[in-house]
Parts: structure tokens; C-alpha cells; sequence
């Protein structure tokens, strides 16, 4: 029979450990949960509570994505409370709408859905409860790490000591896996601030998603089912330079609503803002030189951190996790060591060409449509027209957004 001490070092031995239970660590968990054998454990500095009180923000979440929260076991859920995509509009300045993807030119497939990240959350830990070999281990923040040839330790606050054969870092962009890992990282402020919040509207938004690039940064407007009360709801990406206390998040409840109603479409009738409620993200690039390091593991924003004008962070980071899921599930199978530096190096290989295009994609896009230089305006809207009128080119950028 075991003694006591014997049982809690089981306890304390995984397989995977992920530093940060955000939309990627818990995607993750649920994830290598799936995996026969395979023990994780999934840790998080905030209590889950305060995690889904916090996030006032929608992700668009694309085709590709939804394969792998399918794999994850989750999507169906997810899926009955998104509102799919059918209809992309690109507006610039006060032009009439440039370039539009219909979902029709894609064989009838939804560009994506737009879902609450309280209820993807919320979606998520309910999964991670069901799955007896995964631990959610919140609130805690890890004071350390330490790792040898066979395997890696994270120290918790409170003494406890956990060990397992890969750490996975999935704790966002100032990463202290990252940080543990030396790795050298390139980053910087585009010197703006994005302000979220849901709009209710009269009229219905018609599985339309708008994009409207105005001088001062781009306004999304991304539909969502219609909230509790029964009306027209979407949610909003209104983006401002500077990251300023004196911008947006400083106006009254009325002028903020003037702003907004300034710039949405008048198909959408009267407008409101849900419960008045309104948070500010600043945004940034931050992308890692490495992701790997002996039994360590970057994934999603710890890796790399994108500015949101396309709506591909988290798509990005799920892609990711896929590489990573397929990896270690074959590890598993053929009895391999996960965390072996084989493995490790092939999951770099493979995600660092992608996320390099992704980042140099949304990075020209910003520079591109924020700025009113009359020759980069006339640039831009000869490109959308041009790519408009291009079938294949067309066909490419719909693609890229479903995350095929
Ligand atoms: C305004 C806005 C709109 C966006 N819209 C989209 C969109 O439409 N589509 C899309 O794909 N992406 C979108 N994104 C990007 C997306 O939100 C991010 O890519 C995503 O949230 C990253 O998730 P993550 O889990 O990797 O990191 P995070 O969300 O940063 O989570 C990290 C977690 O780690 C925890 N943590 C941190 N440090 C520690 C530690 N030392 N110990 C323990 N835990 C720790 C934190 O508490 C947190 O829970 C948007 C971003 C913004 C700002």
C-alpha cells in the first residue's frame, strides 16, 4: 500500500503542465485531456469566477478553428451560441463599400462565427471538469521553474512543487515561461488602443460583418445573436491611436454613443450601447525568436502577440495548439517522450512560417489603413478594388480569413 507521501508525489507528477488558463492554456487542456494516459494539469494566477467576469471582448472565431475545437470536443457548444459570418463589408474612409466576400462565393461556408469569450470560456471549463485526468489549478501564480534531462518543475506560491515531462507556456504576452526560457523576443507599440463593447441595434445585421478603415484606426462591427432582452445585437472594435486616458474610455456614456453612432451604418436603425459598458486594450506586437526550449513549449500570444485588425490572434494561436495536439498524440501512441527535442523542433518548423506570414500580413495592414497620406489612400483603394475584381485574388483573401 501506498503512504501518504507517496500518493501526494503522484499527484503532483503530469504529463503536461500549461502556464495560463486564457482561451489557448484552456483550449489546450481540453485538448491533450482527449488523449488516453496522458495526465494534465492546467494553471491559472486568476480564480476562473473572476477570469469570466472579466472579458467583455468577442473572438471570430474561423472555419479552421472550429475543426480543432471540434477535436477538443467543444465546438458544437461554442457553435450554438455564435452567429456565423455570411457577409464581410470593406469600407475605407467615406468611400461606399470597396470590396464584400459573400459567403456564397465559398460555397455557402460561414467566414467564421462571432462568440462571446465569456461563453467560449465558460464552454471550455465545463469540458476540462468532465475530463477525470486534467486538473484546473486556479487561483496560483508559479514562482519558478527548474528543468533537467527527464523533466520540468514549476514551483507554485504556496511551496507545492509540480513536475511533468513538457510546460507548456500559454500565459499571454508577457509570458513568464518566455521570460524563464531566455528567449529574446521582438515587439512593439502601434501606439494605439482598442475599445470593445456590445451595440444594440434596430434593424437586423444580416450575418454581416463590417470593417471600416477610418484615419484614426479601423471600426468593427461583428454580429452576434441577439442578447437576452430579444434585439439586434453586435459587438464593436473601435480603434483609436495613442493609448489614451483622455480618448475614448474618457468620453460620457452620451458622447460615446455620438462617436459611435457617426460611424455606424444607418441600415442598422437606432443604436445603443448594452449597459453602457466599454473596456480598452492596448495593442502591441510581440513575437518570440524561439518557441522551444529544453522541455518547454510556447504557444498562442506567449509566442506571439498580433494587433487585432484582422481578427486572427487567437485563430492563430489555435493552429498552434493543432500542431501541437497531432505531436504529442502521436508521441503518446508510439510510446515516444513528449517532451523530447525532436518533437519540439518539428513543432517550431512547422508553426513559425505560418505565424512569421500572419504577423507581416496584419502588420502591413495596420500601416496600411491607418494612415491618410493621399498616395497610401490611393494605394489601398486601388488594391481593394483590384482584388475585388480578381477572382483568384479574392478567392485567397476568403480563404485566409476562414483560416483554411
Ligand atoms: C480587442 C481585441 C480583439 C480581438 N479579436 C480577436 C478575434 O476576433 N479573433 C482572434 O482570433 N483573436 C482576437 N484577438 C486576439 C485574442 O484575444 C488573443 O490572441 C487571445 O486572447 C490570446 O489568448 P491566450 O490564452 O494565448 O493569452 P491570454 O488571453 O493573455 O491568457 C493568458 C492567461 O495566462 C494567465 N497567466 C499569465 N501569467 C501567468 C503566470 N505567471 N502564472 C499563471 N497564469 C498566468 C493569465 O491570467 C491569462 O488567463 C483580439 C484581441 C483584442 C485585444
Amino acid at each position: 500500500m501506498k503512504n501518504d507521501d507517496q500518493l501526494q508525489k503522484n499527484a503532483n507528477e503530469y504529463d503536461v503542465i500549461i502556464v495560463g488558463g486564457g482561451l489557448s492554456g484552456l483550449s489546450l487542456s481540453c485538448l491533450l485531456g482527449g488523449i488516453d494516459g496522458l495526465r494534465v494539469a492546467c494553471i491559472d494566477r486568476d480564480a476562473p469566477e473572476a477570469q469570466l467576469k472579466s472579458d467583455e471582448r468577442t473572438t471570430a472565431i474561423s472555419y479552421g478553428s472550429s475543426k480543432i475545437l471540434a477535436r477538443a470536443g467543444v465546438w458544437d457548444a461554442i457553435a450554438a451560441q455564435g452567429c456565423p459570418i455570411e457577409d464581410i463589408e470593406i469600407l475605407d474612409g467615406n468611400s461606399p463599400v470597396l470590396l464584400q466576400f459573400l459567403s456564397g462565393e465559398v460555397d455557402g461556408k460561414a467566414f467564421g462565427w462571432i462568440v462571446s469569450n465569456r461563453y467560449i470560456r465558460e464552454v471550455l471549463m465545463a469540458r476540462m471538469a468532465e475530463l477525470p485526468h486534467v486538473d484546473h489549478i486556479a487561483p496560483t501564480t508559479v514562482k519558478d521553474f527548474t528543468v533537467d534531462e527527464h523533466c520540468a518543475k514549476v514551483i507554485l506560491d504556496d511551496g507545492k512543487v509540480l513536475s511533468a515531462k513538457l510546460i507548456v507556456g500559454a500565459d499571454g504576452r508577457q509570458s513568464s515561461v518566455r521570460e524563464f526560457m531566455d528567449v529574446d523576443i521582438r515587439s512593439w507599440s502601434y501606439q494605439q488602443q482598442a475599445v470593445v463593447c456590445f451595440v444594440s441595434h434596430e434593424h437586423a445585421h444580416r450575418n454581416r460583418a463590417v470593417e471600416h478603415f477610418w484615419p484614426e484606426g479601423p471600426f468593427a462591427i461583428l454580429p452576434m445573436p441577439d442578447h437576452k432582452g430579444g434585439g439586434c445585437c453586435s459587438s464593436l472594435v473601435f480603434t483609436e491611436h495613442g493609448n489614451k486616458r483622455d480618448g475614448l474610455m474618457s468620453l460620457s456614456d452620451d458622447m460615446f454613443l455620438d462617436e459611435v453612432t457617426k460611424r455606424f451604418p444607418k441600415s442598422y436603425g437606432a443604436i445603443e450601447i448594452i449597459d453602457n459598458k466599454r473596456m480598452a486594450f492596448p495593442l502591441s506586437l510581440v513575437h518570440a525568436a524561439e518557441y522551444i526550449a529544453p522541455r518547454m513549449v510556447l504557444v498562442a500570444d506567449a509566442a506571439h502577440g498580433i494587433h487585432p485588425i484582422a481578427g486572427q490572434g487567437l485563430n492563430l494561436g489555435f493552429r498552434d495548439l493543432g500542431v501541437l495536439h497531432y505531436l504529442i498524440e502521436d508521441a503518446v501512441l508510439r510510446g515516444g517522450d513528449i517532451g523530447a527535442p525532436e518533437l519540439l523542433l518539428s513543432y517550431q518548423r512547422k508553426r513559425r512560417p505560418d505565424n512569421m506570414a500572419m504577423i507581416a500580413a496584419t502588420d502591413a495592414l495596420v500601416r496600411l489603413f491607418s494612415n491618410d497620406l493621399p498616395p497610401v489612400k490611393l494605394l489601398r483603394r486601388v488594391g481593394l478594388k483590384a482584388v475585388a475584381k480578381l477572382p483568384m485574388a479574392k478567392q485567397f483573401f476568403m480563404k485566409r480569413a476562414m483560416g483554411e
